[in-house]
């Protein structure tokens, strides 16, 4: 594997191997990698002639009150599993070079035009600029490495559904590939602030995965009511937990909230156990409701 740390770099290997016809499956992560990475990595591996990852703990996507400097980065053990699943490349760029000064000036940090704008839901309302930094860092990750295909989460549903969007806008030449959510053996959704948990607080956290597969259980067998579903899970989850951001029944496109059930749908919620921020959601279909 070769750790590439420069972007103009990275572009000029990506671009001869383009050029020799090969099929390039990017997958960008902020490191710390588990089994949720790993699925993102094999699922690249299966579809593309060259495989290469990113890692970069994003700053512009942390709240001034959140976790970044204290984010997981175990760069050397990282490695060592991307080595092992055949990665080709890793591009490890710094923050100086990703962000030179002056650069939340230019135009993707902008918001999208509040009819279409996905970042006004879920995540987005409980993390203030949060889908921006994420907006930025994706258009320049792949302008960057141009790939053809590229791999995101289940897990975080909106940031796909927001990277979509972009894709479409900037016509980026990419075809995004949504891999499922791997789970623990109880059901907790892997993430790398499952890290922070305390073994007690760790106990608690299946609560956030219970709920909304109680939620998707009662949907597909035949539960109408989704309000008073959603209210339900809800009110047991905030028991569970220290504090839920949100518990929505959204429509995957738009991700507004649905007040009548509908053939697809997702259900997603945010929620702290102790001080560890905490997201899941899953995908309903619901042949019953047409
Ligand atoms: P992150 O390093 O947290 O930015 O995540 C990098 C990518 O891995 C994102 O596309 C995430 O959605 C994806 N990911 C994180 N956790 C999981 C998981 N448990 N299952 C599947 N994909 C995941």
């Amino acid at each position: 594997m070769q750790i590439i740390r420069r972007p103009d770099a990275f572009t000029l290997k990506m671009d001869r191997l383009r050029r020799q016809g090969k099929r390039i499956g990017f997958v960008p992560t902020m490191g710390a990698l588990h089994a949720g990475h790993m699925a993102l990595v094999r699922a690249a591996k299966k579809e593309n002639d060259v495989v290469a990852v990113s890692i970069f703990v994003n700053p512009t996507q942390f709240g001034p009150k959140e976790d970044f400097k204290r984010y997981p980065r175990p760069f050397q053990k990282d490695c060592r599993l991307l080595r092992k699943a055949g990665v080709h490349f890793l591009f490890y760029p710094t923050a100086k070079v990703m962000y030179p000064e002056g650069f939340k000036h230019s135009g993707i940090w902008q918001k999208p035009d509040p009819k279409r704008d996905l970042t006004r839901y879920l995540c987005g309302r409980h993390r203030p600029g949060h889908f921006q930094g994420v907006r930025t860092i994706v258009a320049k990750l792949f302008n960057v490495a141009r790939p053809h295909r590229v791999y995101f989460g289940q897990k975080d549903y909106q940031q796909a559904r927001i990277i979509a969007q972009l894709i479409e806008d900037l016509y980026f030449d990419a075809e995004l590939r949504l891999i499922p959510t791997v789970r623990e053996r109880d059901g907790l959704a892997i993430s790398s602030r499952n890290a922070y948990l305390s073994k007690e607080d760790r106990k608690r956290a299946v609560a956030l995965s219970r709920e909304l597969f109680w939620l998707r259980r009662k949907i597909r067998a035949g539960g109408r009511d989704i309000k008073r579903l959603r209210r339900e899970a809800l009110r047991h989850l905030r028991k569970a937990v220290d504090r839920v951001d949100y518990l929505e029944i959204v429509d995957p496109e738009t991700l507004k909230s649905l007040k009548r059930a509908q053939p697809r749908m997702v259900a997603a919620a945010a929620c702290y156990v102790g001080k560890t921020r905490l997201i899941d959601n899953v995908i309903i279909i619901n042949s019953k409701s047409n």
